[in-house]
């Protein structure tokens, strides 16, 4: 590990401080869970492990309360299970691994859709697994679902599930049908989520797609493939992971990124093969990039994710549809970003006053991020302006970065003091 990151896991722990004044450092987390959906009841059963690292002391992870915990069993220590939250408390340092046995409800992060066509998971990790979800802290992850036998149609299209990561194993028992992915290189556990449901896959080169009707794919993966060569050049390097998954789920337009994959709805499949409407897929794509690779230390500073995305899609419209569209997709942030301001929404980009990753959430990290970046744009002129961003993505990659990263990254190559340009916006 890099002194860069050490020192960014000593300031986490002193963030747990504030819980136990023995809170001990975690280290090198791996997370193995296995689900299996219980359809009728609209369950998760679940059991996991996590291995990790850590000192004596007390540590603490999350959960929902949806999520009820029927066992759990630590090496060298002890558990205390809370509505919310679990607390362990390590009578000594090294490894350990901690097992859970749960049931995990729907609620904020487990969706499941109409007419027992599957569900869906995002971002909140709590919902479905024992998880530490502060973006300090990036870990590995093997997921295995299980789809019991009777729920597969003898007919109709079979359940399948997606996760991130690269897909592994597949395979039939008598327990059911199981589908295993793993992400193998450490990353935040909001990009740990998956979805289950009645879908075909396709794959083409290191790209898969899959969705409840394959009829378009091939100009899918060619729409996919023309956006991930704008996006790789801008960064100038390959992503964390070389296979980049896009599921089509059931339900309404949605979009959320995860380790190697994106989960959209099929009418946003409709919207990019009949309408051409690339913006959604280019910003869950911008994120392996911005969100994957180069991770945020904190949610103070989530408008380094979605931000990005939404600059990278606007930025991709205009090599895609020329630079009216790229125009026209800017006036219409600078239009949402004047009424939050009406609304009293504004705020600066980095913000320390959130309480929960929920609240660091809104509207501002994506407009008021995505037209700051089109004003660096403006102001540095287009090569310096594409050279620092290519600056900033390589040299942070499997990094944890905040705004001064961002501003130092531009800076140096545009040898120019930005102070007043991130005041302005990021900072006050
Ligand atoms: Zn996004």
């Amino acid at each position: 590990m890099p002194l860069h990151d050490r020192l960014k896991r000593i300031s986490l722990s002193c963030f747990l401080c504030a819980f136990s004044a023995t809170a001990a450092a975690v280290q090198s987390t791996h997370y193995a869970v296995k689900l299996t959906p219980d359809f009728e009841h609209q369950l998760l059963n679940g059991e996991e492990t996590i291995e990790f690292k850590a000192d004596a002391g007390v540590i603490e992870w999350k959960k929902q309360s949806g999520l009820r915990i029927v066992s759990a069993n630590i090496t060298n220590g002890t558990a205390i299970v809370d509505e919310q939250k679990v607390r362990v408390r390590l009578d000594s340092g090294g490894n350990h691994t901690a097992q859970f046995k749960f049931t995990a409800a729907a609620g904020r992060g487990i969706k499941w859709f109409v007419d027992n066509a599957g569900f869906v998971t995002a971002f909140y990790c709590e919902a479905w697994m024992v998880c530490d979800n502060s973006p300090g802290q990036r870990a590995t992850f093997k997921l295995e679902i299980v789809v019991p036998p009777g729920q597969q149609p003898q007919r109709a299209k079979e359940f399948r599930a997606v996760g991130p990561g690269s897909r592994g194993k597949e395979w039939r028992d008598s327990d059911g049908d199981h589908f295993v992915s793993e992400q193998s290189d450490p990353v935040q556990t909001y990009l740990f989520s998956f979805a289950v449901a009645r879908v075909a896959v396709g794959v083409k080169d290191n790209f898969s797609i899959y969705a409840q009707k394959m009829d378009a794919n091939k100009v899918a993966f060619s729409k996919t493939e023309d956006a991930y060569a704008f996006l790789r050049t801008v960064a100038s390097i390959d992503p964390m992971n070389s296979h980049y998954t896009q599921a089509f789920l059931p339900g309404p337009s949605m979009g959320q990124e995860a380790a190697g994959m994106a989960l959209m709805s099929q009418d946003d499949l409709v919207s990019l093969v009949d309408k051409d409407d690339v913006q959604l897929m280019a910003h869950e794509m911008a994120h392996q990039w911005w969100g994957v690779t180069i991770g945020i230390r904190s949610w103070s500073d989530f408008w380094l994710n979605e931000g990005f995305a939404e600059f990278m899609s606007d930025a991709y419209i205009e090599k895609h549809q020329g630079r009216a569209a790229y125009d026209k997709q800017i006036a219409e942030l600078q239009v949402r970003m004047d009424k939050l301001r009406e609304a009293g929404k504004d705020r600066p980009l980095h913000w320390e006053k959130w309480k929960d990753a929920h609240e660091a959430l809104g509207q501002i990290p994506y407009v008021k991020g995505a037209l700051f970046l089109a004003r660096l744009r403006t102001k540095l002129g287009d090569e310096t302006f594409w050279r620092g961003i290519a600056v900033y993505t390589s040299a942070n990659a499997r990094r944890l970065v905040d705004s001064r990263d961002f501003q130092q990254a531009m800076e140096k190559s545009s040898h120019r003091n930005l102070q007043s340009l991130f005041d302005e916006a990021v900072y006050h």
